[in-house]
Parts: C-alpha cells; sequence; structure tokens
C-alpha cells in the first residue's frame, strides 16, 4: 500500500505530501516513522492508496509508531485540512494541535519523577548567605519533607543540585501514579433545576439552531445548565467538550466537575505535568473518558460522537489564539458542532457584541436568564469620584466610601475582594531630574518595581533588573514610583488595618500547579480577610462570605486605545462585581473612577446590559467598526531589523496591490510600526487594514505565507484583542 505522509516539521519548503510505501494494516490518521533527507523523521499519513504516480522503486518505505490506536480520528485530520486552508500555515503545524506535546517529543508515559530529602537536619547544614536558592531549598525540605525536585527548581532554580552536590540531599527515582487533582476535595452540590433553568436546557435540546447563547447574569446557575447536559450527554453514551477560560485559576470548578464525573472527565490544561497530560488525552482517545474540560486547545480533544460544546466566559479574550495558526476558538467548535450534527452552547453574562448581535439577529438562540439563583439581588455599586478625593487631599489608592465600606465589612466578619489589573509594586520608576524611565534592554517597554524582590522586571518578557540607586543617565539620586501595582496596595493597606489578614493573587504569587489553588482555598476557609488581585480574581469564584468589591481603578482598561475597550471595561465590571454578595448577606460594590460620566460606567454599573448593547452597537455602526467591518493585522517580527523590514516591504507590495486592485473591499489601509516597537528583542512592525468585505482575507494570508521565511515571521491576526 501507499501511505500519502505530512512529515511533522513546520516549515514551507515541507509542507508537501510525500508518498510512501506501507504496511497493509496502516490507516489514515497514524503516526509513522518516516525516512527523509537523511534521517528520520516523525509524520502523519493522511490518506492509504493503492498506486503512486511515481515509480514504486523511488519510494521508500515509513514504519509505523507502535500506538494502540490511530493518533487522530477522521475528523480531526479533516479539521486539521480545513485549519491548513483557512489560515495558511503549514499542515505540520495544525496536525500538531491535535496531539500532545508530549507524544511528538517522544517523552510519552514517563511514570517516575525525583524526589529529593534531607539527610541531616536544617541546624547541621553549614552554606554562604549567598546560597539563597540552596538555603530556600533546604528549609522548604525541612519543613515539607521528601518533595518533587522539579517543583523544588521551579522555586529555587538549581538549588537542590547544590545541596546534593554537598551531600545534604539524597535524590530518589520514584514511581508515580498519575492523578493531577487528588489533592482536590471532592465536593459537589447536586441541584434540582430551577425553572428557568429547565427552560434553557430544554430550549438547547429542541431549538433547531446550531449556536445557542445563554445570556445569564453572573450567578444565575449557569453552570448547572451546563453539567446537565453533559450528564444527558453521558447517559446517551455521547462525548462533551466544555471550555473554560482558564480552568487552573478555577479549582472549584474543577472539584464539581471531578466529584460529579470522576473518571469519565479528563482535564487537559497547562498547569499539567507533561506525563499528565498525555495520560489525560489518551483517555479520551481510547473513550475512557469522554468529557473532555480545557481551556481553549481542548476544542482540538480527539473525541468521537461528540453531544455538545459548550463554551463558558464565550466573551473571554483568551479563546483567541496568540501562535499561529491564529484559530479562532469559536470557529473550531462550530465546524465540529456541524460535522457531529451537536449544539454548541455559548454562555456569558456580557457576551461580546459580536456575539450578541448574532443572537439578536436570529442567526443564534438566545436563552436569559435574569435572576441569580433564589433570587439573591445583585450587588450595589456606587461610585467614587477620584478627582473629588484628590480635590480633598486625598492621594491614597482608597477612597474614602471605599475604606468605609471596608471598615464596616472587616468588623462585620465578612471578606473583601479588592481589584487591580497591575501587578507589581509601581509601574514605573522615573528619575524626578532628567525624565529618565527605566526600560528592558530587550522590549521597549518601561520597567516595573516589585519590592518583594528588590527588582525591576520586564512584563513583556519576563527579564529581571537589579533596582537602581541612582539615574544611570543623570546620576540624580531622587527617583520616583509612578503607578500603583497589587503589591503596593497591600502595604498601603497593611498600614491602615495592621490586624487584617490580606492575601494577594497575581502573577509573582501563584507560581506552581497549586499556586492559585492555596491562595483560594486559604481565602475560601476564611483565613484572609481582603484578598488583592488582578483579573485573574475576577473570573468564576464563588465566596458565600464576600460582601464587598473595590474596583480601584475602573478607568484602567477604559483608556486603551481598541475598538473594545468599551465592552472589555463593561465585561470585566460585571465579572469582578459578580463576586460580592452571593450568599444570604447583601454585597456592595464601590467602584472608583476618574470619568463617573462615562457611558460604560453609568451601563455598568446599573447593570444594564441590554443598554450598553445598543449604546455600544451604535457607536460601532457609526465609526464602521467590528462587527461592521473585520480589522485586520499583519504583524512582521525579526531579531534583525534588516531582514524584518524586507520582509515588511515584500508582503506590504502585495497587500498594497490587493487595496489599489479592490479600493472598495477596504476602509482602512496602512503601514507603520508596532505600537511596541520592540519585544524579546524582536523588531516589530504592522501593516493595519479594515475590510468591509472579507473576500479578501485568502489573498492576505497567502501573501504572508509568500512572505514569511526562516527569519522574519509574519502573522495575519483578525479582529486583534491585543494591538501593542
Ligand atoms: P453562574 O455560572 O451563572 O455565575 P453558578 O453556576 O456559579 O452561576 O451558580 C451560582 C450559585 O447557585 C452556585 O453556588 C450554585 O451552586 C447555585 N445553584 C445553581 N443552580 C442551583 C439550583 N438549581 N438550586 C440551588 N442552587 C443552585
Ligand atoms: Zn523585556
Amino acid at each position: 500500500m501507499i501511505a500519502e505522509v505530512i512529515v511533522d516539521i513546520a516549515a514551507s519548503e515541507t509542507d508537501k505530501i510525500y508518498d510512501y510505501l506501507c504496511d497493509d494494516d496502516i490507516v489514515a490518521g497514524s503516526r509513522v516513522r518516516a525516512p527523509f533527507g537523511g534521517k528520520t523523521v516523525a509524520g502523519f499519513v493522511m490518506r492509504v492508496k493503492e498506486k503512486s504516480d511515481y515509480p514504486v522503486v523511488r519510494l521508500k518505505r515509513v514504519y509505523p509508531t507502535p500506538d494502540e490506536l490511530p493518533a487522530l480520528n477522521p475528523e480531526c485530520l479533516s479539521l486539521a485540512e480545513k485549519l491548513t486552508a483557512r489560515y495558511r500555515v503549514p499542515k505540520a503545524l495544525a496536525l500538531r494541535l491535535f496531539l500532545p506535546t508530549e507524544m511528538r517529543t517522544g517523552k510519552v508515559r514517563e511514570l517516575t519523577r525525583n524526589y529529593a530529602r534531607l539527610v541531616c537536619p536544617l541546624e547541621e547544614i553549614k552554606l554562604a548567605k549567598t546560597a539563597k536558592n540552596q538555603l530556600g531549598a533546604a528549609t522548604y525540605l525541612a519543613e515539607h519533607g521528601k518533595t518533587d525536585c522539579a517543583y523544588l527548581n521551579n522555586l529555587f532554580a538549581g538549588g537542590v543540585s547544590g545541596l546534593e552536590k554537598k551531600g545534604y540531599v539524597e535524590i530518589t527515582r520514584e514511581q508515580i501514579l498519575r492523578d493531577p487533582y487528588k489533592t482536590l476535595d471532592r465536593e459537589d452540590k447536586l441541584h434540582t433545576l430551577t425553572p428557568d433553568q429547565k427552560r434553557a436546557v430544554d430550549t438547547i435540546k429542541t431549538d433547531s439552531r446550531t449556536v445557542q447563547l445563554v445570556h445569564g447574569v453572573t450567578g444565575s446557575g449557569k453552570t448547572e445548565i451546563y453539567l446537565t447536559l453533559i450528564a444527558d450527554c453521558l447517559k446517551e453514551g455521547k462525548s462533551s467538550i466544555f471550555l473554560v477560560p482558564e480552568i487552573s485559576l478555577t479549582p472549584q470548578m474543577l472539584a464539581q466537575l471531578r466529584a460529579r464525573f470522576g473518571k469519565n472527565a479528563a482535564i487537559l490544561h497547562s498547569g499539567l505535568s507533561a506525563g499528565e497530560r498525555f495520560d489525560e488525552w489518551w483517555r479520551l482517545r481510547t473513550g475512557e473518558a469522554r468529557i473532555a474540560i480545557g481551556a481553549r486547545s481542548a476544542v482540538f480533544a480527539p473525541m468521537e460522537n461528540i453531544g455538545v460544546i459548550i463554551i463558558d466566559e464565550e466573551h473571554d479574550s483568551s479563546y483567541a489564539s496568540e501562535t499561529a495558526p491564529r484559530y479562532n476558538t469559536f470557529d473550531v467548535a462550530y465546524l465540529r458542532a456541524k460535522t457531529n450534527g451537536c449544539k454548541l452552547v455559548l454562555g456569558s453574562a456580557t457576551p461580546s457584541t459580536d456575539t450578541y448581535k448574532r443572537a439578536k439577529d436570529g442567526e443564534f438562540s438566545l436563552i436569559r436568564l435574569d435572576k441569580r439563583i433564589n433570587q439573591r439581588p445583585l450587588p450595589e455599586i456606587v461610585i467614587a469620584d477620584m478627582r473629588r478625593e484628590v480635590r480633598r487631599g486625598n492621594n491614597s489608592a482608597f477612597s474614602g466610601a471605599l475604606k468605609e465600606e471596608l471598615e464596616k465589612c472587616l468588623a462585620g466578619g465578612k471578606q473583601a475582594i479588592l481589584f487591580l489589573n497591575r501587578r507589581g509594586y509601581s509601574q514605573t520608576v522615573i528619575c524626578k531630574e532628567c525624565g529618565y524611565v527605566a526600560k528592558c534592554e530587550f522590549c521597549d517597554v518601561s520597567l516595573t518595581y516589585h519590592r518583594d524582590e528588590d527588582c525591576l522586571k520586564c512584563h513583556y518578557c519576563g527579564a529581571k533588573y537589579g533596582m537602581l540607586s541612582a539615574c544611570p543617565d543623570c546620576g540624580g539620586k531622587k527617583l520616583s514610583y509612578a503607578g500603583t501595582g497589587t503589591e503596593r496596595i497591600v502595604a498601603d493597606l497593611q498600614k491602615l488595618y495592621p490586624a487584617a489578614r490580606i492575601l494577594r493573587m497575581d502573577n509573582d504569587t501563584t507560581s506552581g500547579k497549586e499556586g492559585h489553588y492555596k491562595i483560594l482555598k486559604t481565602f475560601a476557609e476564611k483565613k484572609a480577610d481582603i484578598l488583592v488581585g488582578t483579573q485573574m480574581i475576577a473570573k468564576g469564584h464563588d465566596f458565600p462570605s464576600v460582601t464587598l468589591v473595590g474596583i480601584l481603578d475602573a478607568d484602567m482598561s477604559l483608556h486603551f486605545s481598541d475598538y473594545r475597550s468599551g465592552e472589555r471595561t463593561f465585561q470585566l465590571i460585571t465579572q469582578v462585581a459578580g463576586r460580592s454578595g452571593r450568599a444570604e448577606e447583601k454585597g456592595k460594590v464601590v467602584l472608583q473612577t476618574f470619568d463617573p460620566e462615562n457611558d460604560v460606567l453609568r451601563f455598568a454599573i446599573a447593570y444594564d446590559f441590554e443598554g450598553f448593547y445598543e449604546n455600544e452597537i451604535s457607536l460601532r455602526a457609526a465609526m464602521a467598526f467590528p462587527p461592521f467591518s473585520k480589522i485586520v493585522r499583519v504583524l512582521v517580527t525579526g531579531e534583525d531589523d534588516k531582514k524584518t523590514i524586507e520582509a515588511l516591504r515584500e508582503v506590504y507590495i502585495a497587500l498594497e496591490k490587493l487595496y489599489t486592485d479592490n479600493p472598495e473591499k477596504f476602509l482602512f489601509f496602512n503601514k507603520m510600526r508596532a505600537p511596541i516597537k520592540r519585544i524579546q528583542n524582536k523588531f516589530r512592525y504592522q501593516v493595519l487594514m479594515r475590510l468591509c468585505d472579507t473576500s479578501v482575507l485568502p489573498e492576505i494570508y497567502a501573501a504572508c505565507a509568500e512572505a514569511r521565511n526562516r527569519d522574519v515571521l509574519v502573522s495575519v491576526e483578525e479582529n486583534p484583542t491585543n494591538l501593542s
């Protein structure tokens, strides 16, 4: 037999179908080892046929990889082909979306791990004061006993091996049984559906449209609707895909799913170890697990016979991929729903303007849930006018109203959440004498001061720099810290309320698989009074004791130069506010702003989604912004500025021709430097377009595929969520 093979090399030169001889029992979707250019490489069988157009003597032979089942099922194969055509990426790249990386790199089913253990008491360990990581690791081991080396290395790079060399630590290799969430409490609250929930489930099942939008206020019980749909599919022997924005942030949801579906659910997400991810994926492929739960990449889960696909928090920006192929999760889910003849359920308290328009136009079914479970009221949102605070001489991050509410909340033994979407201590460090701003060497952005570690960090590439004692330009000693971050908020709060127990949750405090979980658990057990955090606290958490939410800077996301900033702000406020008053006690929200007259804020505090939408959609129509047009950005990036500009020129010439040949299809066309000129040492340029007719899209993708090369990345972004 002859196999048509794609070799697993993501380059345009090798992006072809190659014919090979193969055994008779090989089927499409199998992985093979193929001799290729003097080496043996991994490949995928796309099709099996009787004859080749090439003479048989010239064909080489492929050997099957010993998988128990072909890695890709027919649906996934055909989906990969569609994605290749749509996004013009090498086929190997599209195929990779469907497989766990561990499978491709051969690090499969590794079931042992290294553990470290102290061999003497901590007091007997003699280390130099500068050996911080060794000291840290030793102290950790003394407190926690035997610990996974990989975990320790995450916390204290190189610490364990240093200790081992000195003979303080013994390392053993041990067999492990992977159960990613064995430490989660298995709790489940089975509920009888309310009439609203029942109506939603019935509509989803009986309505003829593929896409079902559940627009339900926060706390209206959307999760229970999803779980009911999934359970019903399971009963019919069908599988389900359940997508959530950031599953690692919502351990409560995980625990609930595990409790209800046990081994039938497989959870795919980046927080798992390589082996765990592989095991979970494989359980789905074999059908042992029929429910795939995960972030956007779980839309590629290797399931068959799908009964429902659910996208929770459908408006969330994490559903747009930021690496090639830059697929849109909705589009992939829609294709799969169509192929499987099943429903695609979207859920949100604040649907995206685009989705909501399609629902109102009747393309999607629209199901509303206007009330919280048990008729609990939505928390009252009051505005604190920060201009007035400044006039009164209050330059702190806390308004009088917020302090008053905080005091009440603490006195009553309740809990509060304070939200600020900026981590670190202060956003920038500026020299007061010459105006110098500390910037990253590799990125064109200013550095954030982190007081914990007394260092400057780049939030784009993660680079760390020692704190400055003087201005490197003028030698001035007066450095000012501008822009407050979460770290500073905690420090200021602690001064105001010395007795309060305060937790901080942001990218700096949540390393490790269970980093989020630990903080949330401490808070849920009421071992802390105030939780301060970035947007990671906005999502999905259900803390019954929280009666106060403070939004410290509601303006921050309003003034991004992005057509979606209004929508984003409305969503964020609604999400964060939804964390307050979820149980018996009524909740309150204090929203601090310098722009209290702003339309978006006014609609948000009134929970007037409909009003917000009408306002927003008429603005978009007037400005011809999406969904009335499509914004397309071609981003050209590379380390060598000259080569990058050359590629930019090449793609620009092709696009400009497209533009001059079809002026009626374009509303806007321009090339420029990207707003951030350099990130991670890569120069960045862009061609920005706004289309009123998307029939030129395939040609835009083609032009970019043509211009990209080994040194320069040329990518197409449709309605990008991030224009930096
Ligand atoms: P949403 O996802 O819409 O924000 P949740 O699914 O988190 O809302 O539900 C809010 C709360 O209501 C949760 O604590 C949940 O356990 C509870 N709940 C959901 N459905 C029911 C029901 N039918 N009866 C009683 N409580 C319910
Ligand atoms: Zn940087």
